[in-house]
Formats: C-alpha cells, sequence, structure tokens
C-alpha cells in the first residue's frame, strides 16, 4: 500500500469540540421542545451589504454578453480590487503597500493554510496558546514543531515570547478567541524579536473592522519596519459578511526576505506569486466586483452598521455578565467575549451549566488549547432578539 504522509496521524483529533457536539444533540433529543440558542456562532448572521449585493449582479449580467463576459483573471487578483485595498486599507491609515504586495484569495483560512509552504520543514513555530487551530493543524500536517506561548490573563492575553528560537509566528489581533487586541508597542516588540530571530511574522488582521479603541494598530505595518519581517492576513468574510461569498487577501512585502535552497536570498513576494501563479486561478470576477464595493461609500456605510449591529450585541453581553457578577474580557474590539468561569468551575462545567439550566450554547476555552481552561467563549454573531432573550436567562441563572 501507498504510505500516507506521517504527520497526519500526529494531528489530535479534537475530542473536546466532538465531545460538545454530542452533548448538544443528546440535550436536543432529550428535551425537543426546548429553545436552544447558540452563543457559540462562529459564523455571521446578517445580509452582507446591498452595495456588494448589487455589484455582484452587476458583474453577473456582464458574464451574460461576449463582449463584457470574463474568463480566468489575473492569479493575484484584478487591479480594480488590488488598487481599492491599497486606497482604502493601507493608505487612508498611513501605511504605504504597493499594489503588487497584494495577492486576492478565496478566504484566508487557506491562506494559512497555504503560507506555510514557503517555509523549510525544520523551522520552529510559535503558536498563541489559546490559537485559531488552523495555524497549528497546517504546521502539524506539514511536520513541523511547534511551541505554544501562553496568553494569560495576568499578560492581557497577549502570547508570551518563545522560550526557543521561534522562526515562524503567528499573531492574532482582535484575537479569536480571546477577543484581545494588541497594542502598537505590543506588536513593535514582536517585529524586534522577529528581526533579532531572523523570524517572520504572519499577522492575522482578519477582525480589524471590529475595532473601536483608539490607537490599536489594525495593519502590522503600522509599526516601523514591519515590512521587512511580517506578511498580513485579512478577509472580507467577517468585515463584510463574506463568509459564504468566500475573498481575503494577503499582504506579502516586497522587501521580505528568505534564505533559499541553495544558500542564496530569496524574496517571499517573488516566491509566493509563483506558487499563487502554480496553484491558483484566482476569486471569481462577480466576488471580486462584490469585495470592491466594500470600499464605495455605501459599502462602508453598510459595513459600519453591520458592524455596529454586532458589537451592540457584545456590549450587551459584556454588560449583563459583569451585572451579574462574572468577569469578562474581549467584546470592546472584537465580536468574541472571553468569559471566566466562576471558582471551581472548568470550561466543560460551565458549557453544561449554560446548556442545563439555560438552554445556551457556549464554547469550551479548553478547546483553543490548554490556556484556554477557565474560560468560554461567547459570540456576538447571533440576531438581536436571541441575545436579548440569552441574556435574560442569564439574568435568571441561579449562581
Ligand atoms: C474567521 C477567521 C478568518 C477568516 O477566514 P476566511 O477563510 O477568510 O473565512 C481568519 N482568521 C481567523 C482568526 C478567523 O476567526
Amino acid at each position: 500500500m501507498i504510505k500516507a504522509n506521517p504527520y497526519y496521524s500526529d494531528l489530535s483529533a479534537n475530542y473536546l469540540f466532538q465531545e460538545i457536539a454530542k452533548k448538544i444533540k443528546e440535550f436536543k433529543e432529550k428535551t425537543p421542545d426546548a429553545d436552544v440558542i447558540s452563543l457559540g456562532i462562529g459564523d455571521v448572521t446578517q445580509p452582507i451589504p446591498l452595495a456588494c449585493v448589487e455589484a455582484m449582479k452587476k458583474a453577473a449580467d456582464e458574464m451574460a454578453s461576449a463582449s463584457t463576459m470574463r474568463g480566468y483573471g489575473p492569479e493575484q487578483g484584478y487591479e480594480f480590487l488590488r488598487q481599492a485595498i491599497v486606497d482604502n486599507d493601507y493608505k487612508a491609515r498611513g501605511v504605504d503597500i504597493d499594489a503588487d504586495e497584494v495577492f486576492v484569495s478565496d478566504g484566508a483560512k487557506c491562506d494559512v493554510g497555504n503560507i506555510q509552504e514557503l517555509f523549510s520543514v525544520d523551522v520552529l513555530v510559535a503558536v498563541p496558546d489559546p490559537v485559531y487551530p488552523v495555524y497549528r493543524d497546517t504546521n502539524i500536517m506539514a511536520g513541523r514543531k511547534i511551541e505554544f506561548l501562553p496568553c494569560t490573563k495576568e499578560a492581557g492575553f497577549s502570547p508570551a515570547f518563545p522560550k526557543s528560537k521561534a522562526e515562524l509566528i503567528y499573531l492574532c489581533s482582535p484575537n479569536n478567541p480571546t477577543g484581545a487586541v494588541l497594542t502598537k508597542a505590543d506588536l513593535a516588540a514582536w517585529v524586534k524579536y522577529a528581526k533579532e530571530n531572523g523570524a517572520v511574522i504572519v499577522f492575522d488582521s482578519a477582525y480589524k473592522e471590529y475595532i473601536s479603541t483608539p490607537d490599536i494598530p489594525h495593519s502590522i505595518y503600522e509599526v516601523e519596519g514591519a515590512k521587512e519581517v511580517a506578511i498580513e492576513l485579512r478577509s472580507f468574510s467577517k468585515t463584510a459578511g463574506f463568509t459564504g461569498v468566500r475573498c481575503a487577501y494577503m499582504v506579502v512585502p516586497k522587501v521580505l526576505k528568505a534564505i533559499g535552497g541553495k544558500g542564496e536570498e530569496v524574496f517571499l513576494n517573488a516566491m509566493w506569486s509563483r506558487r499563487h501563479s502554480t496553484k491558483f486561478n484566482g476569486v471569481a470576477y462577480v466576488v471580486q466586483r462584490a469585495a470592491e464595493a466594500v470600499f464605495s461609500p455605501e459599502g462602508k456605510k453598510q459595513v459600519r452598521e453591520m458592524v455596529g449591529y454586532y458589537m451592540e450585541n457584545a456590549r450587551l453581553i459584556r454588560e449583563t455578565l459583569a451585572a451579574k457578577g462574572f468577569t469578562v474580557y474581549g467584546g470592546i474590539d472584537a465580536p468574541y467575549i472571553w468569559l471566566a468561569t466562576p471558582a471551581g468551575m472548568t470550561s466543560v462545567d460551565l458549557f453544561e451549566k449554560l446548556l442545563n439550566e439555560a438552554q445556551l450554547v457556549c464554547t469550551p476555552g479548553s478547546g483553543f488549547g490548554q490556556c484556554g481552561e477557565g474560560f468560554v467563549r461567547l459570540t456576538s454573531f447571533g440576531s438581536r432578539e436571541n441575545t436579548l432573550k440569552a441574556l435574560d436567562r442569564i439574568g435568571k441563572l441561579a449562581l
């Protein structure tokens, strides 16, 4: 028989999340009349901005005529979208990025999964704990060693620096699952670490649109010198409700260098361009037109309204829980609330209490890593009606 990639055997099945799904299923079977509300959803629920829907329809109509139809587009993304990204997401915040440094893709998850290919298998990887599991699992699949960086409440859930010399570092701000953000000083310290250790940072800012605190960086490139050490991931999924539409982008600066197979200097932008055009044929034209519309005046207004809707949910969740005596983190610059379990309760204990006594679903923090123990993740992606109903039940809960 053919030998399989051996590293897949190193992936641990997420027993906890399987266990949780089973418990929810059993609860629903046992109490079929219960109105179970999920505060655990990691997907958006509100319609995507109308400006994007209209742009998509217009682009679909162009496909109906031979003179305006589009076939294969540029692998890296249409110039109109890359330029709109550069002007609106970077220049407007004082960051100078070239359109050639932007690569449009069908999702930040795929970008996270694919970018590790550019690095040697013996590179030591550092990922935060708790973690968005894709950073960890894609590197396990490739056979790399991983150091976990504890994110403790004492440190404001900012990851600790690696004990070993890490060379590929994943950072996520605003953070999924903790809702914490990294300050400019935090990011400057990571840029300094990367320079001193010849490391590359993969910075995931999928939730940048949710930042409300002034001075919190939306981009790692707001830090001086970051272009020499960082790749940045962005997505239209959470910023414009594109989870089902699929569009994201990655910035690979042209100055970013590594050591090639013959000891020579190689440029990651050129390598990624080669990889992208070999293995990818671009995002659908209609989708790129929809993404472009995010930056139109109506699109921007509608995105602000959508984000405002979720963040009002977040505020309600945070304040109701705090008034009930819970300790809550996040929910200010991110759609996630990181709720500390009451003394003596594990993540799973609180999950079970909320399910059995209030018919509410949350995500146990221990599923995201050891340092997630003692917390559960709540999301603000539900409807207002369900969020209010859920909070009413929490208010009545006996603690
Ligand atoms: C949702 C999410 C993404 C976005 O993934 P897409 O594939 O673009 O939908 C990226 N990173 C994190 C941390 C996320 O939670």
